[in-house]
């Protein structure tokens, strides 16, 4: 949503109103038909009028209405983020409420749905409420229930997750109504009140559910499964490998009750197959006792056989740290889910399948603590989702550095391939900071403070939950633990039950803590700004102790802790305050006796490079951490400057064999300056040769998200036609001949990704700028080139839902400096447009445009036509890659397998041929078509190009199939024009297949980096 100007200029007004809070009190009766999943139910609200303001209608949600179509916003969301559940599989299970019949204090009642959601409506009012005016509204529904893989509401098989399912008004606050679709990657918003709910189901389900039951019968039913469980849990566990089917439902029915006040919500789950364990938790405020439910399958009943301690655990250290749990209850229920791997409602959880004990406690705790980032303290959580979401998270980090002091419980998270990599060891806080990381140091992240429907689904993990998590513990570290949970409680005293928005959080902060807490709200929260402090130097002073110099690196004006040690052990903690002025700051220490100084010694800052943080007294350099060797790839630990290797072979038919290893640094989060190089000896000439890479990278968090300065080279063999047109500057005796050549490339570059971090876009653009310095030289020296040059290229790429365009604008200036008077310069645009269809499976129609236009060509020696130099009809070869951009399996081959390999691009004819070039101009539409059969699709050309003394046009189709999104391809012409036939070389049609091989897309720092 875009807010405009002048509503925040009269909501400056509002602001000054008086807080007011309406209440909604439900009685539902519902009742499950497990044959055809639905919900029969009637349901009845009393709504209270606390607001200054008549109101002439109400806002409902109809969330299952959200499941019924693959155009409901929440389904769109899905696509978007590659979740493509509701839109391609036909036959999913699809939900739906219907059945509806508002009426308001007895009487009909208008209901309109909203055009464009159907799962909002407005329910018109007969009469207008006036402000501390209350009245009735009914109505019976029914609910279809959906495939509870979808999302957060359905079924699978016989077990029930009955979330977001009622008919239930919308928030009207001092901004207004804050109706909303139902999403996945975005969350609630919802009045408290009280709820009476009353569940009729076949008897021998087990119910979790908001609230206190109410029901004699069940109660008695719920402590005979209890007692069950507890006492034969051992079998169970040996009896779990063996199959979880449902049992028959029982013929009988019963009527379960359930009453709560104080809560926004009310969610049940229902299975025939749990288990249940019960417990109890002695709050640590108040002393009252907790009662704590944990239902689970044969499924994962090993992970769950503690889970009655998560959940006491969790309990007691929330209300410890925040208040105590207003509630008597709290369940767990297994479930699966696929919103997360749980999710919250006021008294009860679902948690999603667990990979280990720790993770499940890991889950339960974060559900758990819901209750109050959500449940009591009811933020607008699809609009600021870090105050449920974030602060969530930073107690979770806490519980587990509390319960886990030294952290080896969750290092069996991972093991496999995770702890060889060097994951293992990694402690959740770590786990955190590195996905924060991984965001940041790339330049994808977003602020905190996002509306979570702008978020990349990277982001709502590592921005909402890690960088907040992250954030709010290096503010607890900052405050102290002791002034940071006075704050939290008060916040927790002021705000319980009501709806806090940030600001309202950020003032009882400031007035609990006396602190001014703007550089946290406004720069931390608000903006992608970094936090990056650097040890400058450390001194002794002549007054005795040390002086450490810090300079902010980073783009936030934050307090920075500075540590001190001595063999080991921590002497001394300092905080410094950022001044007005960024620059240096001091670290006065008075200890005598210091050999390590750490900027944030304990790591709950989330600097966002670490490799520029301490100063050991013992170190050569002395600021440097020591190199260390590690296999593959790992976590960017900062105590240590860690190179990766691996062991690697390649192949070209020049170099034949090549055997080596690949050395590297990058990492999450990534380093400043990051390197990867992989020297390899070659057989087949006997040399060295390989590749490397070293560039430093920046993100600027304004107008460039991340820029990347550096040099890449490379050296290979490779063969060059020799003949006595080249202009080559070497004595050819009349000869030509293949000569086998070797040739180093040097290419300094910058790249910047462009635009700013704060909402989700459809398009993104970049540049590249290159130089290029390449120089072969033959086996025998008797002949050598040298190319200079360079290039500037424009990408902007755009995505929508069934469309997306690729286009990039470049201008290559060449010089071939060894006769220094041949140059070219060349501009052109490439235009790729894809759209998505659909028979069966996902299939795409791909237009291709090119055009290009020599801006300038000279030659001396009258070679019009170098066939290096100029646009290709049917793509690059090896020998017209000048800028050795592509790795090309054999370079120069003129027959045989690889002489078929091109590269896609230029005039982009699917074809071996090289007939079709120009050093003026040409122009090509290339059309490609994926057809409902496996990887084949259907091909046509078009082109035209000026030869020097006219146009041409040539035309190609024919079949192609295509791998690895395209990088691996093959097409076979089957008809083209006779100019494109009659200059084929080779005839025989074996060998006319045209073969595109992208090895740049698919090497180790595009997977590892993931980015470019
Ligand atoms: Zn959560």
């Amino acid at each position: 949503m875009r807010i405009l100007p002048f509503l925040i200029f009269l909501s400056s007004f509002s602001f000054a109103q008086t807080y007011f809070q309406q209440e909604v009190n439900y009685k539902i009766d519902v009742s499950l038909d497990d044959k055809t999943h639905t919900l029969s139910a009637f349901e009845t609200f009393e709504y209270i009028n606390n607001s200054p303001d008549e109101l002439n209608f109400i806002y409902i949600h109809l969330w299952p209405n959200a499941y019924k179509d693959n155009t409901s916003a929440m389904s769109l969301q899905q696509y978007r983020n590659g979740n493509k559940v509701m839109e391609n599989n036909s036959e999913v299970d699809k939900g739906f409420i219907d059945s509806l019949d508002f009426k308001v204090e007895g009487q009909q009642a208008t209901f309109l749905y909203n055009l464009t959601h159907k799962d909002i409506g407005k329910l018109v009012l007969n009469e207008p409420l006036k402000p501390g005016g209350k009245i009735t509204v009914s109505t019976p529904f029914r609910v279809k229930l959906p495939n509870g893989n979808i999302s957060r509401l359905g079924h699978v098989g016989e077990s029930y997750q009955i979330t977001q399912w009622y008919p239930k008004p919308a928030v009207y606050d001092k901004e207004g109504w804050h109706q909303m679709p139902y999403l996945t990657q975005g969350e609630f918003y919802s009045e408290y009140g009280s709820f009476d709910v009353s569940i009729t189901l076949p008897s021998n389900y087990v119910v979790g559910a908001t609230g206190d039951l109410q029901t004699e019968s069940e109660i008695q039913f719920l402590d005979n499964k209890a007692q069950h469980t507890e006492s034969k849990l051992d079998s169970i566990l040996i009896l779990s490998a063996k199959g979880n089917n449902f049992p028959k439902s029982s013929s009988q029915v019963k009527t379960i009750r359930y009453t709560q006040s104080k809560v926004h919500d009310f969610a049940w789950f229902a299975d025939k197959r749990y288990h249940v364990l019960k417990g109890e938790v002695e709050l640590p405020i108040s002393k009252r006792k907790v009662t704590t439910w944990a239902m689970f399958t044969n499924s994962q009943a090993n992970l769950w056989k503690n889970s009655i301690e998560y959940l006491n655990d969790g309990i007691y250290w929330y209300s410890k740290w925040n208040g105590d749990y207003p509630y008597n209850q709290v369940t767990a229920v297994d479930g699966t889910i696929s919103a997360g791997g749980g999710m919250e409602y006021p008294n009860v959880t679902v948690i999603g399948g667990a990979s280990s004990a720790t993770q499940l406690e890991l889950v339960i705790v974060h559900e758990v603590g819901h209750n109050w980032f959500y449940g009591i303290l009811g933020s607008n959580e699809r609009v600021h989702p870090w105050m449920d979401e974030g602060i969530n998270t930073a107690n979770e980090i806490r519980y587990f550095k509390t319960k886990y002091p030294e952290n080896n419980e969750f290092s069996n998270n991972f093991g496999g391939v995770a702890d060889k990599i060097h994951l293992g060891g990694i402690s959740h806080h770590c786990g955190n900071h590195l996905t924060y990381g991984f965001s940041a140091n790339n330049g994808k992240d977003q602020p905190i403070e996002l509306h979570s429907n702008d978020y990349t689904s990277l982001n709502y993990g590592a921005i909402v939950y890690a960088k907040t998590g992250l954030v709010f513990t290096y503010l607890r570290d900052y405050l102290g633990e002791n002034v940071y949970d006075k704050a939290m409680k008060a916040y927790f005293d002021q705000w319980k039950f009501k709806h806090p928005q940030p600001k309202d959080l950020q003032k009882v902060m400031e007035s609990q803590t006396g602190k001014d807490l703007n550089w946290f709200f406004d720069d931390v929260i608000n903006t992608t700004g970094k936090i990056d402090f650097k040890l400058r130097r450390v001194r002794k002073r002549n007054e005795g102790g040390y002086s450490a110099e810090i300079l902010n690196a980073g783009d936030i004006r934050s307090p920075v802790r500075v540590d001190a040690y001595f063999e080991g052990k921590l002497v001394e903690t300092v905080w410094t305050e950022s001044t007005e002025d960024f620059g240096v700051l001091d670290a006065e220490f008075n200890s005598t006796q210091i050999d390590k100084v750490v900027i944030d010694g304990e790591e709950n800052m989330p600097d966002v490079n670490r490799m520029n943080n301490s100063w050991e007294k013992t170190r050569t350099l002395n600021k440097v951490e020591p190199i260390h060797f590690e296999f593959l790839a790992g976590d960017n630990e900062s105590d240590k400057n860690t190179i990766w290797w691996t062991p690697i072979v390649g192949a070209n038919a020049y170099d034949k064999l090549m055997v080596g290893a690949l050395f590297h640094n990058i990492t999450a989060p990534k380093n400043k300056l990051e390197f990867s190089v992989a020297p390899l000896f070659s057989f087949g000439n006997s040399t060295l040769a390989g590749i490397g890479d070293v560039h430093l990278n920046f993100t600027p968090a304004r107008l460039i998200k991340k820029m990347e300065v550096g040099v890449k080279g490379q050296t290979f063999g490779e063969e060059i036609l020799i003949s006595d047109k080249s202009p080559y500057s070497f004595d050819l005796e009349g000869r030509s001949s293949l000569d086998k050549m070797l040739y180093w490339v040097v290419k300094p570059y910058l790249f910047m990704e462009l635009g700013n971090n704060r909402e989700r876009r459809r398009f993104s653009h970049n540049i590249e700028l290159q130089y290029i310095w390449a120089r072969s030289v033959s086996e025998l020296q008797t002949a050598e080139t040298e190319t200079k040059g360079g290039f500037v290229q424009y990408n902007f790429n755009y995505k929508k839902r069934k469309y997306s365009l690729e286009s990039n604008l470049r201008v290559d200036l060449l010089g071939d400096d060894v006769l220094s008077n041949y140059s070219n310069s060349f501009v052109y645009l490439d235009i790729k447009q894809a759209w998505t269809y659909r028979i069966k499976s996902e299939k795409k129609i791909e237009l291709r445009m090119f055009a290009g236009k020599s801006l300038y060509t000279r030659s001396l020696l009258g070679v019009e036509n170098d066939f290096r130099f100029g646009f290709a009809l049917g793509g690059q070869n090896g020998t017209q890659d000048y800028f050795y951009e592509q790795f090309m399996f054999g370079r120069n081959e003129s027959n045989g397998l690889w002489a078929q390999q091109r590269i896609e691009n230029q005039g982009g004819f699917k074809t071996v041929s090289d007939f079709g070039f120009s050093t003026n101009f040409m122009a090509s539409a290339n059309l490609y078509a994926e057809l409902p059969w496996g990887p084949i699709g259907v091909f046509g050309d078009y082109g035209v190009f000026d030869n020097g003394n006219k146009l041409i046009t040539a035309a190609n189709a024919g079949l192609g199939i295509r791998l690895l999104q395209g990088n691996l391809a093959a097409y076979v012409p089957l008809i083209s024009t006779s100019n494109i036939q009659n200059s084929l070389t080779q005839k025989e049609f074996i060998q006319t297949i045209r073969i595109t091989l992208n090895i740049s897309a698919l090497t180790y720092r595009n997977l590892l980096g993931g980015v470019n």
